[in-house]
């Protein structure tokens, strides 16, 4: 398939590994891990750079704990991952080694990275450890974030690393195959596999309405969550069966393994962040011309269009811009504070100042800090 050039052509690889194929019952198949930093070094050795997001803190903290399950609250969880992280970059350390590959552990929050300025140094950091050759081994810091506030899953968490780095390809190593034409029943016949999704719509959704996956926090639904997410940086994604012998090897030769979902319009790296990974301190509920002038005409929001203003925001932060419907079709960074908006909002450009007593500018948000969503 002339599609797989895409990955053999890849240059900056995230491989997602999720816990499903790193553990068992909490104990880590050696000989999977032992493989995958092989076919890791390999790939290195051909030129190409390579970004690991590892799960499985919890589950070998778990272990080590003396525990049947991985932890029943989330501070038991964040416990579980303080214990099992060490590990877990450890063995990678030692297996990396073995090929002459240093590792450097990279451990992030939402939070941190919703702050536009810490989001770039850790891009620097990142691109400073694939320029030295070394492979970052990148994992949710889960002993600080909260329930709320948390990526929840390595699947959304590695979308972001591609954003970050800048990364051509996402590889996730997972227990499945791929994705299916529907959701495997359990006790019949596996359903056939897709090789190539150009688009997620509404077909692509049903097929994923469910996951085999028993282990790890991300189903089907939050893997394509990735997959729209990497493909809005430019990336194609590949979903694989992580436990198969020498499968990220193949999947790099262009090889047909898995599903290839293509990458879609790339967004400006500021443009991805606002969409995907800042979150909305509130939201501006826009009228109808003001969403088709958005939507359609590649224009700025002006006060005028605004019939209602939701949350507590400055200057600068990230909000939602919703439409008479209720829904959420555009993201931006507000150039007037959720107070001065409400004194603004219906009103013409021409009576900010008086309104005000000073202008930020004509635009609430500027079009250059607005993103559409899908
Ligand atoms: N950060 C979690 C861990 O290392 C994994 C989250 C996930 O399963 O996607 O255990």
């Amino acid at each position: 398939m002339t599609e797989r050039k895409i990955a053999l052509e890849a240059k900056r690889i995230v491989v997602k590994v999720g816990t499903g194929v790193l553990t068992d019952g909490g104990a880590v198949r050696p000989r999977v891990m032992g493989s995958i930093a092989r076919q890791v070094a390999d790939l290195m050795d051909e030129g190409r750079e390579i970004v690991l997001v590892s799960s499985g803190a919890i589950a070998l903290g778990a272990r080590s704990l003396g525990w049947s399950h991985p932890g029943r609250s989330i501070p038991e969880k964040q416990a579980a991952a303080a214990v099992g992280q060490i590990g877990l970059a450890e063995l990678w350390r030692r297996r990396l080694d073995r090929h002459g590959r240093r590792v450097g552990q990279v451990l992030v929050t939402r939070t941190g990275l919703e702050d536009r300025e810490r989001f770039l140094n850790a891009r620097h950091t990142l691109t400073t450890l694939l320029g030295l050759g070394a492979v970052p081994v990148v994992n949710e810091n889960d002993t600080v974030a909260t329930e709320e506030i948390r990526f929840g899953d390595n699947d959304n968490l590695s979308a972001t690393v591609v954003n970050l780095v800048g990364a051509d390809l996402l590889v996730i190593l997972t227990d499945v195959d791929g994705l299916y034409e529907h959701p495997p029943v359990p006790g019949e016949p596996k359903p056939a596999l897709v090789p190539l999704v150009e688009k997620i719509d509404a077909r692509v959704k049903e097929a994923a309405g469910g996951s085999e996956s028993a282990f790890g926090r991300g189903g089907m639904i939050t893997k394509l969550e990735a997959v729209r997410s990497a493909s809005r940086s430019g990336a194609a994604t590949v979903l694989c069966n992580g436990r198969k012998a020498g499968v990220l090897s193949r999947v790099a030769a262009g090889e047909n393994v898995g599903t290839l979902f293509l990458a879609g319009s790339r967004l400006a790296g500021r443009k991805h962040w606002l969409a995907y990974t800042a979150r909305p301190l509130g939201r501006v509920e826009l009228d109808a011309g003001a969403v088709v002038a958005l939507r359609e005409r590649g224009r700025s929001l002006l006060a005028a269009g605004i019939a209602k203003v939701d949350g507590r925001f400055g200057i600068g932060d990230p909000i939602s811009c919703i439409d008479p419907a209720g829904n959420e079709f555009a993201r931006g960074l507000a150039a007037y504070g959720a107070d001065e908006i409400e004194r603004i909002k219906g009103r013409k450009t021409s009576e900010i100042n008086l309104l005000l007593g000073y202008s930020n500018g004509d635009e609430v948000i500027h079009r250059d800090d607005l993103v559409l969503l899908d």
